[in-house]
């Protein structure tokens, strides 16, 4: 790759970030991570990504904190898909590795309340989405940055990969749920 090729920190980047949008998405090597928002490519500085196997920000509580509360991000947006591994081992609710156990019991007691809904993983995953916002709405350091005007919109988003191209879908703003589809192609967020 040419150096020109190459992203560029200008000036503000290199003392600090002031990301707009703080993004939790899922660790699937097939979902995109902060690029979903810029065209799907790395633009610096524009979003704080927690990326983890469920897309659950509970399990990366102390990052979305520091985002919300902290570096004071505009826009939330968690993103499921359509054929998650997680979604699929919260419905099985067993793995052998402890660790992925502790991963699975934080998703169905935290939110799911105790045993996910009998759905398929793709209905799950959007489930997960949209149980999610309802807790962040709740959540006290959230309403806090609501409240005080810096947190604008909390956004629910499904990927779906299923037909070979992906396809973008909001489903939720602000527990309200939703279901308009995005163009993947015109979709930047800056
Ligand atoms: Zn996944």
């Amino acid at each position: 790759m040419e150096r020109e090729e190459l992203p560029s920190y200008g000036e503000e980047l290199l003392v600090g970030q002031r990301p707009k949008y703080l993004l939790v998405c899922c660790a699937d090597s097939r979902v995109p991570k902060g690029e979903l928002l810029t065209g799907f490519k790395f633009d610096p500085g524009k979003v704080f990504t927690i990326s983890n196997a469920g897309n659950c920000y509970l399990l990366n509580l102390e990052t979305f904190y520091y985002g919300v509360a902290h570096l004071g991000v505009e826009h939330i947006v968690i993103c499921g898909h359509n054929d998650c591994g997680m979604m699929k081992a919260v419905i099985k609710g067993y793995d052998e590795n402890p660790c992925i156990q502790k991963g699975i019991d934080t998703i169905i007691n935290k939110v799911f309340g105790g045993s996910a809904p009998e759905f398929d993983p793709d209905e799950l995953a959007k489930e997960n989405v949209y149980r999610q916002i309802e807790l962040m709405m709740d959540d006290e350091v959230v309403r806090k940055a609501m409240d005080g005007g810096t947190l604008k919109t909390v956004e629910g988003w499904y990927y779906d990969f299923s037909g070979g191209k992906p396809e973008l879908y909001i489903i939720n703003r602000n527990g309200e749920k939703m279901n308009q589809k995005l163009d993947l192609a015109r979709l930047n967020y800056k």
